[in-house]
C-alpha cells in the first residue's frame, strides 16, 4: 500500500532547515559573528553560558536593525545583503542569503535589542520559530545590536543530547572567535563565560594580525613566526599570512584558512603544505599556519551550502601550487639564518646569566649533565673538554666505566696495592672514544710506554682499575710490545690527523663527523673502538 503524500507543516519545515544550518552552538556564533561583521562593528563580545547551550549572547557596536524590520529580520529568507541573484557575483558581505537568524529562532529562544544610528531610543523583542512573539518594545541602550539565544536545541532533544559536554562546545566557540578575532586585525573581540571577569580570549582594537595570533597562541608560536605574501595577476589571487619556521613544530597541524575572508577548510591545500613542511620539520610534528587568501570572485563559488566548510576553487591545482612554492621559499630563507632563543651553556663553563642558572642543576647533584645541556650552538661557546671531568668527580665504581667495559678488558678493584706509582698512567675520561669525540690523546700510538714489573707473568695480561683514582698499571711487556708495535706501523697521516682534528658533530652512534685543515671526514668509531690501530675513515 503506498503511503499518502502531505504537504509538511512550514514549522517542521524550518526546523529540518534549521538543524542544518546550526548543528552546534559555535555554528549558530560563527554566523551570529558574521552578521556582527556585515553590520560594520569593531567591538563584538561573546558571552556563554554552558557551552553555549544555555546561553549564546553576542553584542556588537554596528550599524543596528531598523524598527521596521525587526518583524521579519528573523524569517527565513529575509535580508538587507542581496536583491538579485547577479549580486552574488560580487558579494562583500558574510551573509546573503538571510537564513542564520530564522535558523536560530527554531531551535532557541531568540531575543534581540538593537538602537541604530538615528532612532531615539534601542528596541527589544523576542521571537520564536521565526515570527515575532513580543512587539519590539522600547528601551536603553547603545548604538548596535544584542542578540540572545536561550536554550539552544530545547526542540531537538537528540541534537541535545548529541553535544553534551559543555566545555568541548566552549573550546569550539572560544576556536571559532579567537580564528575571525585574528582575521580581523583592527576590530577587538572578546569571548567569555557567563559570569566570568576575565574573558578567555580578548583582542585589542589597534592590535595587527601578529599581535593576535599571540594573544590567541602564545609568544612561543608567535614569536617563529615569518611572513609569507605574494599576488599571482594570472591565476588571480593573492596571499598574506603568517607560517612557522622550521624551529617551531606542534602535534597537530594548525591552519587558520580565510578564502576572501571566509574562515573554512581545504584538506587538499592542507595536505600541500604538510609535504613542504616535511622536509624541514622532524618526524609527527606539524606547523602553525594563518593564511588568508584572496581569490577573484568569479573563480569561486560563494552560493555553497552554510555548512560547507571545505571549498573548492577555480584553477585550485595551480593556486595551491603556487602557495607551496612561495612557503618552500620562505622556509629555506628561515632555515640558514636560525635564531636559537634559549642557549643552553655546557657544563664547566662559568656561567653568570639567570638563564644559565636556571638550566643547572637545582637538586645539588652538580655532576649530572642532562642531554638538553648538551647542546653546543656556537664552537666558541665552550670546548668539549667540558665533558673530560676531572678525575675525582668521576664516580667510584667500576662498572661506570664504560670504556673498561666495552672493551671487555679485566677490570679489578682488590689489587690496588700492588699498583707501582711508576707505572700508573692517567687514563683518559671515559667515553671519550666511545663518542668518537676523543682528542689526539686517545690515540694508542701516543701513549706513554712503561716498562712493566719485573717477575710478573708475561703471558697473562693483567690491567687493573683503580677504580677511585681512574688510573690504570700497565705490567706487561706484551702490551709494550704492542704498543711498539703499533706506534711503528701507524699510519703517519692518520695519525697526525687524529691529533689535530676538530670533533664537529655525532651523525649516529656509529658515525662522527671531523675536520682536520679543509676537510671533512666520517670517523667509524665503532672500528676506531674495536681496532683503533686501523681507523677507519671515509671522506666526506
Ligand atoms: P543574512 O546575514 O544572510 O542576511 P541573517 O539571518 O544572518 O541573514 O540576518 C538577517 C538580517 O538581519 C541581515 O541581513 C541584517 O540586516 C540583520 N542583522 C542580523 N544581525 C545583525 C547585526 N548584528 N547588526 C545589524 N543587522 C543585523
Ligand atoms: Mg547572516
Amino acid at each position: 500500500m503506498s503511503g499518502v503524500i502531505r504537504r509538511l507543516d512550514e514549522t517542521v519545515v524550518n526546523r529540518i532547515a534549521a538543524g542544518e544550518v546550526i548543528q552546534r552552538p559555535a555554528n549558530a556564533i560563527k554566523e551570529l559573528l558574521e552578521n556582527c561583521l556585515d553590520a560594520k562593528s569593531t567591538n563584538i563580545q561573546v558571552t556563554v553560558k554552558e557551552g553555549g547551550l544555555k546561553l549564546i549572547q553576542i553584542q556588537d557596536n554596528g550599524t543596528g536593525i531598523r524598527k521596521e524590520d525587526m518583524e521579519i529580520v528573523c524569517e527565513r529568507f529575509t535580508t538587507s545583503k542581496l536583491q538579485t541573484f547577479e549580486d552574488l557575483n560580487a558579494i562583500s558581505t558574510y551573509g546573503f542569503r538571510g537564513e542564520a537568524l530564522a535558523s536560530i529562532s527554531h531551535v532557541a529562544h531568540v531575543t534581540i535589542t538593537t538602537k541604530t544610528a538615528d532612532a531615539k531610543c534601542a528596541y527589544r523583542a523576542t521571537y520564536c520559530d521565526g515570527k515575532l512573539k513580543t512587539q519590539p518594545k522600547p528601551c536603553a541602550g547603545n548604538q548596535g545590536t544584542q542578540i540572545t539565544a536561550e536554550d539552544l536545541f530545547y526542540n531537538v532533544s537528540t541534537r541535545r543530547k548529541a553535544l553534551k559536554s559543555p566545555s568541548e562546545e566552549y573550546s569550539r566557540i572560544v576556536e571559532v572567535v579567537s580564528r575571525y578575532a585574528i582575521h580581523n586585525s583592527g576590530k577587538s573581540f572578546a569571548v567569555k563565560k557567563q559570569g566570568e571577569t576575565m574573558a578567555d580570549v580578548r583582542t585589542l582594537p589597534n592590535a595587527s594580525i601578529l599581535d593576535n595570533i599571540r594573544v590567541v597562541f602564545g609568544n612561543t608560536v608567535s614569536r617563529e613566526l615569518i611572513e609569507v605574501g605574494c599576488e599571482d595577476q594570472k591565476l588571480a589571487y593573492k596571499l598574506k599570512g603568517h607560517i612557522s619556521n622550521a624551529n617551531y613544530s606542534v602535534k597537530k597541524c594548525i591552519l587558520i584558512l580565510f578564502i576572501n575572508h571566509r574562515l573554512v577548510e581545504s584538506s587538499a591545500l592542507k595536505k600541500a603544505i604538510e609535504t613542504v613542511y616535511a622536509a624541514y620539520l622532524p618526524k609527527n610534528s606539524h606547523p602553525f599556519l594563518y593564511l588568508s587568501l584572496e581569490i577573484a570572485p568569479h573563480n569561486i563559488d560563494v552560493n555553497v551550502h552554510p555548512t560547507k566548510h571545505e571549498v573548492h576553487f577555480l584553477h585550485e591545482d595551480c593556486i595551491i601550487e603556487s602557495v607551496q612554492k612561495q612557503i618552500e621559499s620562505k622556509l629555506l630563507g628561515s632555515n640558514s639564518s636560525r635564531t636559537y632563543f634559549t642557549q643552553t651553556l655546557l657544563p664547566g663553563l662559568s656561567v653568570s646569566t639567570s638563564e644559565g642558572k636556571s638550566s643547572s642543576n637545582s637538586t645539588g647533584d652538580s655532576e649530572r649533565v642532562y642531554a638538553h645541556q648538551m647542546v653546543r650552538t656556537d664552537s666558541r661557546a665552550q670546548k668539549l673538554d667540558a665533558f673530560l671531568q676531572p678525575a675525582s668527580k668521576l664516580a667510584p665504581t667500576p662498572t661506570a666505566n664504560p670504556n673498561g667495559q666495552s672493551r671487555g678488558e679485566p677490570v679489578t678493584t682488590n689489587d690496588m696495592e700492588e699498583m707501582d706509582n711508576a707505572e700508573i698512567l692517567e687514563e683518559q675520561a671515559p667515553g671519550a672514544t666511545e663518542d668518537g669525540e676523543g682528542t689526539s690523546r686517545n690515540t694508542p700510538a701516543d701513549l706513554p710506554r712503561k716498562r712493566p714489573r719485573a717477575g710478573q707473568d708475561e703471558e697473562q695480561e693483567d690491567l687493573t682499575a683503580a677504580a677511585t683514582t681512574r688510573r690504570r698499571a700497565i705490567k706487561l711487556s706484551s702490551v709494550k710490545e704492542l704498543r711498539d708495535d703499533i706506534a711503528e706501523h701507524a699510519h703517519k697521516g692518520l695519525q697526525e690527523m687524529l691529533q689535530n682534528h676538530s670533533f664537529v658533530g655525532c651523525v649516529n652512534p656509529q658515525w662522527t663527523l671531523i675536520q682536520h685543515h679543509t676537510k671533512l671526514y666520517l670517523l667509524n668509531t665503532t672500528k676506531l673502538r674495536s681496532e683503533p690501530h686501523l681507523v677507519c675513515l671515509k671522506s666526506a
